[in-house]
């Protein structure tokens, strides 16, 4: 008998039908013979709606009581669900955060698990309930209510999947899983049967949004096999887990690419020591995160140095850099928020060259100019012109054929 922890996000409890749903297909799980947690989101738009509200009324609201009133969207989706498998004749009970010890720290409105008290669910699953957890909440060790940043739900699930030693853990989605591309730019994006972790940590860290990034570092921290399927369609999705030997490894698993960044160079900067930690220590101290860096050679003891920032914070980043370039007595401060940036994306590049060479020539056969290039073991990144991304996506997925689906992993 397995122990699954299901997860449904706010479109699939969108309603009283959904919720309905929802019911059905875990009661047919449990008829089966499994023991099923379900960790469900508020409904969709509610925590938009709440947020909204705490804006209307303070503006910019505390941090604490913000935490009191997100939480109630998924306080009243657990209570639906488990009235909704209690009239199908299935016991049932829900739990919140606090009632089952989801214990996080106390960063208000970004908290980090940071333990779960599993007794009180496997209490239940004895007696033959379907446990239903609110998602997203938690309690700090004074009692107070905590929230786990936005889709932080995902995060509840494996950390739940986790502390049961669950087989599985599945979050239901409105899509049917993870895609080589966004198929809102490449129609012929294939559905991927399989993904690591690592590969999962890249797509989704650059741009691929399918799952709450902290809840992939969980699931690949405690080896929690992670499926993401479609709650409206039948499928078995994406099964996210660890590299395994009989695993067909494909060289590019998926293409991720990213409009939100900008970039910004500092020109003829003097060739000295200290000078990278000089530009980039007051952006750090403004709280804003660096991605890419890329210094030049230097050339007549000048040096150029270029990085990227979400495009949120390009302009408070500019400021800054041009205060850097005066202090520094360099040429020139400059910054591009037209950009994007797109990587490949594999761990099967790792014993493969050649990846890097290919990209390159295939964006040159568009005509299309790379403006900033880095790698990892399974990444290649590029920055280029936004008004390009479109066409360098479609010309990349084709040139790795990427499109061609390998015998049985087509469709979700
Ligand atoms: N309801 C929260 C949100 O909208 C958490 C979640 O859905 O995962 O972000
Ligand atoms: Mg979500």
């Amino acid at each position: 008998m397995a122990v699954v922890v299901q997860k449904f996000g706010g479109t699939s409890v969108a309603s009283a039908e959904h919720i309905a749903r929802v019911a059905e297909r875990a009661i047919k799980v449990r008829q089966a013979g499994d023991d099923i947690v379900i960790v469900v989101s508020a409904m969709a738009g509610e925590t938009e709606r709440l947020l909204g509200l705490a804006q209307a009324i303070a503006g910019r609201p505390a941090a604490r009581e913000l935490d009191v009133l997100l939480a109630t969207g998924e306080q009243v989706t657990i209570a639906l669900l488990a009235m909704a498998l209690e009239a199908r004749g299935m016991s049932a009970i829900s739990y919140t955060g606090a009632q089952v010890h989801i214990r996080t720290d106390s960063m208000h409105n970004k908290a980090r698990i940071v333990d779960i008290d599993a007794d009180r669910i496997r209490r239940a699953l004895v007696q033959g309930k379907v446990v239903v957890v609110a998602g997203f909440q938690g309690v700090d060790e004074q009692g107070n209510i905590t929230t786990l940043g936005r889709g932080g739900s995902d995060t509840t699930a494996v950390a739940l999947a986790a502390a049961l030693e669950a087989d599985e853990c599945q979050i239901y989605t409105d899509v049917c899983g993870v895609f080589t591309t966004d198929p809102r730019v490449v129609p012929e994006a294939r559905h991927l049967a399989r993904i690591t972790y690592e590969e999962m940590l890249e797509m989704a860290s650059l741009g691929a949004r399918v799952l709450q990034i902290r809840s992939v570092e969980f699931a690949s921290k405690y080896s929690v096999p992670l499926r993401v399927l479609s709650s409206f369609e039948e499928g078995p999705g994406t099964l996210i887990s660890n590299e395994e030997c009989e695993m067909e490894q494909a060289l590019i698993s998926g293409i991720a690419f990213n409009r939100d960044e900008a970039k910004l160079t500092v020109l003829g900067v003097p060739d000295q020591p200290g000078v990278a930690g000089r530009i980039l220590g007051p952006v750090a101290d403004a709280g804003i995160e660096v991605d890419m860096i890329v210094q030049n050679i230097a050339d007549d003891d000048c040096t150029d140095f270029t990085f990227t920032v979400q495009r949120s914070d390009y302009d408070r980043a500019l400021e800054i850099l041009l205060q850097v370039r005066d202090e520094l007595g360099a040429r020139e401060a400059k910054g591009d928020d037209n950009i994007a940036k797109i990587s490949l994306v594999g761990v099967g590049m790792r014993s493969h060259a050649g990846i890097a060479s290919t990209m390159f020539r295939t964006l040159a056969n568009e005509n299309i100019n790379i403006q900033m290039i880095s790698t990892s073991e399974i990444k290649v990144s590029v920055v280029i012109d936004s008004k390009y991304l479109e066409l360098a996506v479609r010309a990349l997925h084709s040139a790795f054929g990427l499109e061609k689906a390998a015998a049985g992993s087509e469709g979700c």
